[in-house]
């Protein structure tokens, strides 16, 4: 990367998993709006559903996500339940046998689940839609819990894609993390779910982690790679302790600063490119023929709440506490609070906290940060002819771009923008210039690189 990358590094902008983003949500979208939007499902549509299980064994100091320790069964089984009830509550209010075409499950750490309960919310999940042939089944796993017995659940349940975590292999950086897994326990699970026929595996690296090198992040990637994912992420960690406070754990003084984050992911990146992996958007990479990197080639690829997929499904229902859903009508989320959530769900209520109904300049900046996020490129004028919406407020934003083309960061040809070959890690500034709601000040992000 280059000096004009380290300008920009420290600059703080949204992910864009969603536009508009989670905290311009606001509690006008309520349960009555979401009954209202599955009513107009088209029986034969396929979706995609998400599971939310928020607890793990124990807190990673970097950890982002919304879940919660716990060392006791009972919770768990009585969350389960509670995911069973909402299954039939969302079916219900859905033509039944609605296909499914992607499933997920994050967290959390889902696998935590006792095994028995796990498949009781598979089956629910089976008798309450219908599940297409070649419907991809994922899940998000901690490499430090998976026995041959979670391998024999996962395949029971028909998992085809794990996710594991990796970060960095480093003692020293996974001690400070909290999170300490020898690469020999990494492998034992990668071969364990090979072993019952999980083929597809993901492997999350992250940089930006305290006491991270250069010779930390090649010897992490190395070892990776010797595991043979078919697609990997590298993620950058983002440091808000004023919204995780576990992260005051992490030594602020051991984080790598801008420059050093930037030579971490070029260090990485380019030790995957020499193991043949292709960089997909932002932070992916993916062997040519998975079929990651295939809908990248073909323009298919999407970005939705857990990052690049191949998910084409306009309607994604979220199911469990804190669980984001969309449709077209717009972004609905699950109360995050257990209690509002168990409750609502006890009395027969769709568990909405909150959300936001999309207007058709919503969905046309939606479309031009969908298209800059997953092709570097967005033609202004044709998606503004294709959501019907008038040009101009668009090419407003043009001139916020300017220092971005001065920088080389972006160039524009009439109303065509794409972000040049450096600009990719900083594509995330070219999409907030359309984003009509930062400047309301909501939200505090994490740095652009
Ligand atoms: S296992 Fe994952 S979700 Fe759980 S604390 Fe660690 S990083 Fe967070």
């Amino acid at each position: 990367m280059t000096n004009v990358t380290l300008k920009y590094a420290t600059r703080s902008v949204p992910r864009y998993t969603s536009y508009p983003t989670a905290p311009h949500f606001s509690n006008a979208v309520n349960e009555a709006t979401y009954e209202q939007w599955l009513a107009t499902i088209d029986p034969q549509t396929p979706v995609s559903l998400y599971l939310h299980v928020p607890f793990c064994d124990s807190m990673c100091h970097y950890c982002g996500c919304y879940t919660k320790v716990t060392k006791q069964e009972k919770p768990l089984r009585a969350y389960s339940d509670q995911l069973v009830r909402e299954v039939a509550l969302v079916a219900s209010k859905l033509p039944a046998n609605q296909p499914v075409s992607h499933i997920h499950w994050g967290g959390g750490t889902p696998s935590i689940l006792p095994h028995d309960c796990f498949l009781m919310i598979v089956d629910a999940l089976r008798s309450s839609f219908h599940w297409l042939d070649d419907m991809e089944h994922a899940i998000e796993l901690d490499p430090r819990t998976v026995t041959p017995e979670l391998a024999q659940t996962l395949s029971l349940a028909g998992i085809t894609r794990a996710s594991l975590g990796v970060q960095d292999f480093d003692l020293k950086v996974q001690q400070t993390v909290g999170r300490v897994q020898p690469y020999e326990q990494v492998k034992a699970a990668v071969d364990t779910l090979r072993a019952v026929g999980i083929e597809k595996i993901n492997l999350d690296l992250m940089y930006g982690l305290p006491y991270q090198t250069l010779d930390t992040i090649r010897k992490a990637v190395e070892l990776t790679v010797s595991l043979d994912p078919s697609r990997l992420a590298l993620f950058g960690y983002a440091h808000v302790p004023w919204m995780k406070k576990h992260q005051r754990l992490i030594p602020e003084d051991k984080l790598p600063n801008a420059e050093m984050r930037i030579a971490l992911f070029d260090e990485a990146s380019q030790a995957l490119a020499e193991n043949g992996y292709e960089k997909i958007g932002l932070d992916h990479f993916a062997r040519a023929d998975d079929p990651l990197a295939i809908a990248a080639r073909d323009g298919t690829m999407r970005r939705n709440f857990q990052g690049y997929t191949t998910d084409e499904a306009d309607i994604l229902i979220g199911i469990g506490a804190s669980s984001i859903g969309k449709l077209p009508q717009g972004y609905v989320q699950n109360s995050p609070d257990f209690g509002g959530w168990e409750r609502a769900v006890d009395e027969g209520k769709l568990p909405i906290a909150r959300g936001i109904a999309l207007d058709q300049d919503d969905r046309a900046r939606a479309a031009i940060i969908m298209a800059l996020m997953t092709a570097y490129e967005a033609d202004i004028a044709a998606i503004a002819k294709a959501y019907g919406v008038a040009l101009e407020p668009l090419r407003s934003c043009y001139p916020q771009l300017q220092e971005l083309e001065a920088d080389g960061i972006a160039e524009r040809l009439d109303d065509v923008i794409r972000v040049t070959h450096t600009g990719r890690p900083l594509v995330r500034l070219v999409a907030a210039i359309f984003d009509a709601y930062l400047q309301t000040g909501k939200g505090r992000h994490s740095v652009a690189v």
